[in-house]
């Protein structure tokens, strides 16, 4: 389910996303239930949400939305961060690849949640697409074919 794992996500980093005073929002759009390894699912939205926020400047909003479509389901995390630059972006599902500017930022990540995100995804037959516009914010989409 989904959007359960959804929900647990939210309440695990919400104190995360209070120190920031960000606001976390979740949309479900349909019930949407997968033929899939929840641990590995859940891991995934953690770092989609962690990234989000982290990426993010304080009082801003992170949404994550669940949809179900006749094409497929799909899980969206939207943010209004610091976006990723056109340059880059082909890059950030590389191992220990960061962005300049969040290792400046020396917040302690690791480069290695998006290569763990797009190996799952890739393990379930997903498909991921970033839509990032730099200052303005960044956009992950997965979709999960229908069984
Ligand atoms: P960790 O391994 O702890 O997750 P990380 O967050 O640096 O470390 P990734 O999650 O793989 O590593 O992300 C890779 C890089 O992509 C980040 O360092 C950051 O530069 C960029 N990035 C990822 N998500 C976002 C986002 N939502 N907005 C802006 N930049 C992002
Ligand atoms: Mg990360």
């Amino acid at each position: 389910q989904l959007n359960q794992l959804v929900e647990e996500v939210c309440l695990v980093l919400s104190q995360k996303a209070e120190q920031k005073s960000i606001h976390l929002e979740s949309r479900h759009d349909g019930e949407v239930v997968l033929q899939a390894d929840m641990n590995r699912i859940k891991q995934v939205i953690l770092n989609l949400v962690a990234n989000a926020i982290n990426y993010s400047p304080e009082g801003s909003q992170v949404e994550i939305a669940v949809e179900k479509r006749p094409d497929g389901s799909y899980l969206i995390v939207k943010d209004n961060g610091i976006g990723i630059a056109p340059k880059e972006v082909g890059r950030i599902f590389e191992r220990f690849y960061r962005v300049d500017k969040a290792r400046s930022r020396n917040s302690g990540g690791t480069g290695l949640g998006l290569a763990i995100v797009k190996h799952i995804v890739d393990l379930h037959h997903a498909t991921i697409q970033v839509d990032s516009v730099e200052g303005e914010g960044t956009t992950f989409t997965i979709k999960f074919p229908s069984a």
